[in-house]
């Protein structure tokens, strides 16, 4: 179609017209989405969550793909909000704040929000604009109004970051950097997140090196003995003599073994041949179950992350749906 041929009428009717397919896409699009969410259909894929699925397997922005879930979650607790977008009444991002909106009052009042409290505040937000559907769902939520986080990656990789704290978490961070201002003499926010980081990597470092039993007992000589402390002398170190402390019990050092080899979950699709490499939620998995007599041997251990392990579970238990 030759666009500059239509005058400014035509072209209003054909945008108005356009919008109204595009809205119909959306609601079958978020139709789809349910369906695919209540299957978990994107774990066999080799996806950890929607998520990553919509973002890496999609190709939607991660911006787009939150969106999409948040109303794709509330149309399951409340169909009838399909005809409020499909009229254009309401909009994703609106839903998005209800939906992160009675999140937080989950995560920090433990209270539950009910699906006619989620419609209540949603018939009062036909036509608003973001600003006041951001103060009016915090206001019925009793809320402050929450900004989102903003992230840009810069050229050298650096990472600009704005989020908005409340004034509670404001103030524990202040108390915390005055508790700590011996260590970090400065009031440079970020250089204070990087030493807490620092802090929280060394000391989960030093707790797996504290919490590896090393069983002397049950090597021939104290040569073949693991350096667990020294993780690059850990690749020397062999399945059998690793496995040989014992067969019993998962041992510290197998699962450092295993964690250095497969920093990642290394469920693969078999038909695409996608490695899921999820670094969230890691556990150690027995290929062959332990129910199954699958041993604690490095050769039966893999990395998976909580979803997929789940998922291998579901099999062979035999249950087909998982939630
Ligand atoms: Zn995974």
């Amino acid at each position: 179609m030759n666009l500059k041929a239509l005058n400014q009428n035509e072209l209003d009717l054909r945008i108005k017209s356009l919008a109204q397919k595009e809205r119909e896409v959306l609601h079958e699009v978020l139709e789809t989405l349910k369906e695919i969410d209540a299957r978990k259909s994107y774990l066999n894929f080799g996806f950890s969550s929607l998520f990553e699925y919509l973002v890496h397997g999609v190709g939607y922005s991660e911006g787009s793909a939150q969106r999409r879930i948040d109303a794709a979650r509330l149309l399951r607790e409340l169909p009838g909000v399909a005809e409020k977008i499909q009229t254009g009444e309401i909009n994703l991002s609106q839903i998005s704040l209800v939906q992160k909106a009675a999140r937080e009052v989950i995560r920090t009042r433990a209270a539950s929000v009910t699906a006619e409290q989620k419609m209540e505040v949603l018939e009062n937000l036909g036509k608003k604009s973001y600003g006041q559907t951001q103060q009016q769902v915090a206001a019925f939520f009793d809320l402050p109004i929450a900004q989102g986080t903003y992230k840009k990656v810069h050229a050298d990789e650096s990472v600009r970051v704005e989020f908005t704290l409340t004034k509670e978490a404001f103030a524990k961070i202040k108390n915390a950097q005055e508790i700590l201002s011996h260590a970090v003499p400065t009031q440079d926010l970020a250089v204070f997140l990087e030493y807490l980081a620092d802090k929280v990597i060394k000391q989960k470092a030093g707790r797996t090196k504290e919490n590896a039993p090393v069983h002397k007992a049950n090597f021939e000589s104290k040569d073949k003995m693991p350096n667990i402390a020294n993780l690059s002398e850990l690749d020397e170190v062999t399945a059998n003599v690793a496995v040989n402390i014992t067969d019993r019990s998962l041992t510290s050092a197998n699962k450092r073994i295993i964690f250095k080899k497969q920093p990642c979950c290394q469920w693969v699709d078999p038909q695409s041949g996608r490695r899921c490499e999820s670094k969230w939620l890691l556990q150690i998995d027995h290929k062959q179950s332990r129910w199954a007599q699958g041993s604690n041997q490095l050769g039966n251990l893999q990395v998976l992350c909580a979803a997929h392990n789940k998922l291998k579970y579901m099999r062979e238990a035999g249950i087909r749906n998982i939630s």
